[in-house]
């Protein structure tokens, strides 16, 4: 058991579980099982919606529910995990000790640009959505589609319902255009929950210094993450390279708005030093040694803890 607390904002055991039939408890392959969730120290942790997005609209969404299905009765355990869907209930799941698990959507193609499909999914326990993957879909451009463009009309609807009935907007995956559009159609709560400090390593998947200083400015939150070609050359990364990130962006003033999504069992290039979930035991220390226990502890978990509850509805 680690010595610290932390709190992620992004793993993949969701996909692993419905694709492969994973198990979250006991022996498991998964990166982000219980056993090294906890061997890890994390305390926080959410769990992506995420399917593949070159399936229909309608395959998708019966994956992502099937998703929220697997969270409820695989994952979720009386005093072990507890779902968490508002401030109160993120107070409750502390003092049992329990760890709080949150719902978020990676990709928004299964809503078919319907703000009523994404009152359903917050109906459900969804308290966080990226708009998209890697590419386009009814909403917005993603990151890695040639004609960068941002919201589409329905793009804007869903942004404006999410502010509405306390979503937070997570704008990791999103264009560069998505993401400007983004931050002028909502004011509430924006975070990125798993990218780096483009400024560091350019690739199209990390923030630009704009967009991290926008996040600060809102005091929203980032999450960096792990996959290691979003950290620095593939073949050369490592887990302190992620000080880089994190060095950058507490220098654009990020102290209170820093933390980690690892992206675990969604990673395509594990980082070396940071490839599970109790890896991070090892890690939560490095960062005390480097930055000292106060500043350690905000980027560890109490930045997330403090987003989380002015971002959740109170009940
Ligand atoms: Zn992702």
């Amino acid at each position: 058991m680690s010595a610290h607390r932390v709190a992620d904002a992004h793993v993949d055991v969701l996909w692993r579980m419905l694709e492969e039939g994973a198990a979250f408890y006991g022996d498991s392959e998964l990166r982000a099982s219980y056993d090294r969730l906890r061997r890890g120290g994390v305390g926080t942790q959410v769990f992506a919606l995420f399917v593949m997005p070159n399936r229909s609209s309608t395959e998708q969404l019966e994956k992502v529910l099937a998703c929220v299905d697997l969270f409820y009765r695989r994952v979720v355990s009386d005093g072990l995990v507890m779902p968490v869907r508002s401030a109160e209930e993120l107070r409750q799941v502390r003092a049992r000790g329990a760890l709080a698990g949150l719902l978020s959507l990676e990709g928004g193609g299964c809503l078919r640009g319907q703000p009523s499909l994404l009152r359903v999914l917050f109906d459900l326990g969804v308290r966080g959505v990226g708009l998209t993957w890697n590419h386009a879909n009814e909403l917005a451009d993603g990151c890695r589609e040639p004609r960068g463009a941002g919201l589409t009309d329905a793009g804007r609807r869903v942004v404006r319902e999410m502010a509405r009935l306390g979503m937070w907007l997570d704008l990791a995956h999103l264009s560069d255009a998505g993401m400007a559009d983004a931050l002028r159609v909502t004011d509430g709560p924006v975070m990125a929950s798993h990218a780096n400090a483009r400024a560091v390593f350019e690739d199209g998947r990390n923030l630009p210094d704009e967009v991290i200083r926008e996040i600060i400015a809102r005091r929203g939150w980032m999450g960096l993450v792990f996959e290691a070609s979003f950290v620095g050359p593939v073949t050369e990364a490592s887990a302190q390279d992620v000080f880089r990130h994190l060095d950058h962006v507490l220098n654009l003033g990020g102290e209170d708005c820093v933390g980690f999504g690892s992206d675990f069992d969604g990673a395509s290039h594990p980082l070396p030093g940071l490839s599970d979930a109790s890896d991070y035991a090892a890690f939560a220390d490095a960062l005390v040694d480097r930055y000292g226990r106060d500043l350690a502890e905000k980027i560890l978990w109490k930045n997330f803890e403090r987003f989380l509850l002015e971002a959740l509805p109170e009940r």
